[in-house]
């Protein structure tokens, strides 16, 4: 089982920023609203990440360690409808195969939280109690000690923060109401608050997009057929490249998808002069069961069910968006 635990985290655990999205990731499937990332040495040496959410029964914990044994979906028909950020249950697994993961968890109204630890090859599924508050801390340290070969892949110290920075960054504009903590060699580098209002969100927005490109924004609303496209498009600012400057969110999930892209592109095309950059942060929302979410084990691509449908709605809402913002 550790062989394939650590095929998977091929695919799973590229670098450490891959870590911090399946754990952040796994803290908003619990509901947390309070998340503290405190990464040491570029992810490398550490990676810890605490919540508030609703923790991890002590019989479960050994569970949660092992291969697909997930506890968001059931059966087929679930990972159909699935709402949650994870379904294929490998991330911790996958993790532990290649770093020293301890997993210390608590749920409302027991004594006390209890601990696990997995390092390769050895797992110490005999829980041991610790006084964490309710919610759950993922401490992974030593990335890649056992697998030399992935970890000359790594980049400096600098290159790997960076990514993570970014990972952060994309996943704070996916969940407004929930409060991060990013620090680094023991320096707080980003805190967000819970953005609940308007006021707030565009606030966190700026904080991340810079304010040029807020300021140059409008804010759009559109809902036809079932589906619903919210976010805030602009025209560019040139502060940063423009590949950094589209988000494209789908039922949470932020995604890279030629279709999308062409219809924004298109909309874009029309409506501004040629050759203008797109600037977004971009919110779909639809039945999950017009999408599949399983098309990649990183969960990065999602196919759309309805193609053409998805196209067509994307550019008639920015289309009629755009042209508020003609210059
Ligand atoms: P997946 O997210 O695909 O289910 P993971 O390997 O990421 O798989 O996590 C395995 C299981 O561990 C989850 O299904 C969940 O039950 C539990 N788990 C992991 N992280 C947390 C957390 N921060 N809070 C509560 N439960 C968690
Ligand atoms: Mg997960």
């Amino acid at each position: 089982p550790q062989l394939i635990n650590q095929i998977a985290a091929g695919e799973v655990v590229e670098r450490p920023s891959s870590i911090v999205k399946e754990l952040v990731e796994n803290c908003f499937d619990a509901g947390a609203n309070q998340i503290v990332i405190e990464i040491e040495q570029g992810g490398t040496r550490l990676i810890k990440i605490r919540d508030n959410g609703c923790g991890i029964e002590k019989d479960d914990l050994s569970l949660a360690l092992s291969r697909h044994a997930t506890s968001k979906i059931a059966s087929l028909h679930d990972l159909e409808q699935v709402v949650s950020m994870g379904f294929r249950g490998e991330a911790l697994p996958s993790i532990s195969s290649v770093a020293r993961l301890t997993l210390i968890s608590r749920v409302a109204n027991v004594d006390c939280a209890w601990r696990v630890s997995a390092d390769g090859s050895e797992r110490d599924f005999n829980p041991q109690p610790d006084p964490h508050p309710q919610g759950t801390t993922v401490d992974v340290r030593d990335l890649f000690y056992n697998t030399p070969a992935r970890r000359k892949f790594l980049k400096t110290e600098k290159t790997e923060f960076a990514h993570i920075e970014t990972v952060v960054q994309r996943l704070a504009l996916s969940r407004f109401d929930t409060g991060l903590t990013l620090l680094h060699n023991q320096k707080e580098i980003l805190t967000l608050k819970p953005a609940v209002t308007d006021v707030q969100q565009e606030q966190r927005i700026a904080g991340i997009c810079g304010s040029a490109f807020i300021d140059n924004a409008v804010k759009i609303d559109f809902e036809a057929s079932g589906l619903r496209l919210s976010g805030w498009v602009g025209l560019p600012t040139f502060s940063r490249s423009q590949q950094d400057m589209q988000f494209f969110y789908v039922n949470g999930r932020l995604i890279r998808d030629k279709l999308v892209s062409h219809a924004i592109k298109q909309a874009y095309q029309d409506v501004l002069f040629q050759g203008r950059h797109s600037v977004f942060v971009l919110y779909l929302t639809l039945d999950p069961a017009l999408i599949d979410v399983n098309a990649h084990p990183a969960k990065t691509e999602v196919r759309f069910r309805e193609g053409r449908l998805v196209h067509d709605f994307l550019f008639s809402a920015l289309h009629r968006s755009l042209a508020n913002i003609r210059p």
